[in-house]
């Protein structure tokens, strides 16, 4: 077995660094459920300030902070618009419909991404038969949708339709980091058009726990009583802040690294035959693969390339996805590309 494996199944596996351990190590803090931590404080401060919102909430998980706004936002017999491959929706254990007793309705994206002209005609009249069409959710980066970047022109069309119908707008930005770093759009433009952002610490930025949301003062008071509601009141949690700050303002604009890094093996792949990419361009820090079954399935792959050190996700039966990250180096993209040069094509010879 490899001595030195590398790690592409998710952008969740970083370990803190050891400048981002002796930040932690030297936090000040208090009991957060009191408003006392003054390192929550600040982490909450800079991230309003960073999305161009009032305030700001720090919660344990992205799972967390999505399903928090989505409660905060609406009323059991609510509904919700979504894309058919989001994250609320599919990887949230139901989340909507079990702790706010909201239905969504999805709606067929381009890789996660929906334009305006979709959505239009979706808002139920008011009629006692129907739900209630209270919000839109839209993701940035969209994971399932290959990492993709949801244009701004597309996003800012949807908000002005929605809260020209009285609808409110939740952004689940768990990476909306490599977004804003992948079209130096800032993160405060990229956030304008929601009345709601969730924001993560704990996938490319490398912090070991802990997501933010924001939004307008009013909006994070209610949070903030719907987070006890749902059991993430934290006491001394300034010494996870003191990561997400450290990640904040060392993590960042190195994300610019896993999309070159992502390149890379996307062009290995395009240039392995058996392997697809989906979506064909790589913009960001994921790739999703699809495996011809010719070559195999999805587990064959992923077992060759584990023999060579390499781990990947496998989704699906003959879906791959790879994912870079803060403790994948250049050397390690480049071996990584090199493997599936080599050893994939072989495979096949092996098998046939
Ligand atoms: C990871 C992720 C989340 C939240 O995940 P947690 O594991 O609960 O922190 C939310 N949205 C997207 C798009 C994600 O990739």
């Amino acid at each position: 077995m490899p001595e030195h494996w590398i790690d592409l199944r998710s952008d969740t596996v970083t370990r803190p660094t050891p400048g981002m351990r002796a930040a932690m190590q030297a936090a000040e803090v208090g009991d957060d459920v009191f408003g006392e931590d003054p390192t929550v404080n600040r982490l909450q401060e800079r991230v309003a300030e960073l999305l161009g919102k009032e305030a700001a909430l720090f919660v344990p998980s992205g799972t967390m902070s999505n399903q928090i706004c989505i409660r905060a936002h609406t009323q059991p017999g609510d509904e919700m618009l979504c894309e058919a491959t989001c994250h609320v929706y599919n990887y949230e254990a139901g989340g909507p419909a079990v702790l706010s007793g909201v239905t969504c309705r999805c709606i067929e994206g381009d890789h996660g991404i929906l334009d305006v002209s979709q959505l239009e005609g979706k808002i139920r009249p008011i009629n006692d038969h129907l739900v209630r069409t209270r919000l839109v959710s839209l993701e940035n980066t969209h994971n399932r949708g290959g990492g993709r970047i949801f244009p701004l022109e597309k996003i800012e069309a949807i908000a002005d339709w929605a809260h020209g119908h009285g609808l409110v707008m939740h952004l689940d930005g768990a990476r909306l980091w490599n977004a804003s770093v992948a079209t130096g759009i800032p993160l405060n433009v990229w956030a304008r058009p929601f009345d709601s952002v969730s924001v993560c610490f704990s996938k490319g930025l490398g912090a070991p726990v802990g997501s933010a949301l924001a939004g307008s003062r009013e909006f994070v008071t209610r949070c903030r009583r719907i987070r006890k509601l749902f059991g993430g009141g934290m006491r001394q949690a300034g010494v996870l802040a003191a990561a997400a700050l450290y990640a904040l303002e060392h993590h960042v604009t190195r994300l610019a690294d896993d999309h070159r890094h992502a390149r890379l093996l996307a062009e290995a792949i395009a240039d392995t035959p058996g392997l697809r990419l989906d979506p064909p361009r790589v913009e960001t820090n994921l790739i999703w693969i699809e495996v011809d079954p010719e070559l195999g399935t999805a587990r064959d792959v992923a077992a060759t390339l584990k023999a060579h050190g390499i781990l990947v996700h496998t989704p699906g039966p003959q879906t791959l996805r790879m994912c870079t990250h803060l403790d994948v180096t250049a050397a390690d993209a480049e071996r990584a590309a090199d493997t599936i040069r080599r050893q994939v094509p072989r495979r096949v010879r092996v098998a046939g």
